[in-house]
């Protein structure tokens, strides 16, 4: 399937990890992708899209920086004449005791995480409403914006209010045919859940490097942890025109790890 043909999608954090999955897919289903991440590494991400035959480009940006997201949006214009989708998805973790944890790693998370988000989507939307051809947002949250996990209260709270964005946001703009849905993945392996495996696991017990991973890994129904790539396929399906009826949603992508 090529739906994306002439579509221009925007992803944050994605030079690696579930970011890049969803570069992948949609690529791969014909659309012009703008990539955005905060090291120069995106440049090499974009060029590994355009050596599969993709319509690629990579822009540094800083998504707490208000400027830098400006320009990332006008980069997508110059490039590719405006933006389709945009998905929020650029994300940090921390994991700490409650003591322990400081202001400057809170004010990190909620910043990437949550004003982040809410500063694409701003701009994402300033720009669909201009073109008025409708739009669609999908922002990344987590499992634990269903269920705070420990260690990790700032993370937990700075995911619940990307489901909060993405409802209040979603009501504003309904009647502009854009579209405004957040994800929750579970356990998806990547850099950050190398990380998290790794300083959870020396928190909650004297686990070895992968035996966190496999402990959780074995209460999730479906008994593996998910790829970028089943990320990337519940949003391409958000952001394809099967999903127009769908907004304000928060669905969770985590083999059935959470059920509410
Ligand atoms: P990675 O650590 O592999 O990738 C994180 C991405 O976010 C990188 O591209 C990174 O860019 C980018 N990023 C971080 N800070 C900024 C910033 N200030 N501005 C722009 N980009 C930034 O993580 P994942 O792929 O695992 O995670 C992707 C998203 O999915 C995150 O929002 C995460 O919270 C969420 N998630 C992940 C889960 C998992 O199990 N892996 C589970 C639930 C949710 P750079 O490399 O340049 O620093």
């Amino acid at each position: 399937m090529r739906r994306f043909e002439g579509r221009t999608v925007v992803v944050t954090g994605g030079n690696k990890g579930i970011g890049f999955a969803m570069a992948e897919r949609f690529a791969a289903e014909g659309a012009n992708l703008v990539l955005a991440s905060v090291e120069a590494q995106v440049m090499e991400a974009a060029e590994a899209l355009r050596a599969k035959g993709a319509q690629a480009a990579g822009v540094v940006c800083d998504v707490t920086d208000i400027a830098a997201v400006r320009a990332l949006y006008d980069a997508a214009e110059a490039r590719f004449g405006g933006v389709d989708v945009s998905i929020q998805n650029a994300g940090v973790i921390t994991i700490a005791k409650v003591e322990d944890l400081t202001e400057a790693e809170w004010d990190k998370v909620m910043d990437v995480n949550t004003k982040g988000v809410f500063l694409c989507c701003q701009e994402a939307i300033r720009r669909m409403r201009k073109t008025g051809r409708g739009g669609r947002l999908i922002n990344t949250a987590s499992g634990q914006a269903r269920d705070g996990f420990i260690y990790t209260p700032h993370y937990a709270a700075s995911k619940m209010g990307v489901v909060g964005i993405t409802q209040s946001l979603a009501k504003e703009v309904a009647l502009d045919a854009i579209t405004v849905n957040a994800i929750c993945p579970g356990i998806i392996e990547t850099e950050m859940w190398d990380y998290n495996d790794r300083v959870w696991g020396q928190m909650l017990g004297t686990y070895a490097p992968g035996e966190l991973m496999a402990e959780w890994v074995r209460k999730i129904p479906m008994q593996r942890a998910g790829q970028g790539s089943d990320v990337a396929g519940l949003v391409a399906f958000l952001a394809s025109e099967d999903a127009a009826y769908i907004t304000g949603q928060t669905i969770n992508v985590d083999g059935g790890l959470i059920m509410s």
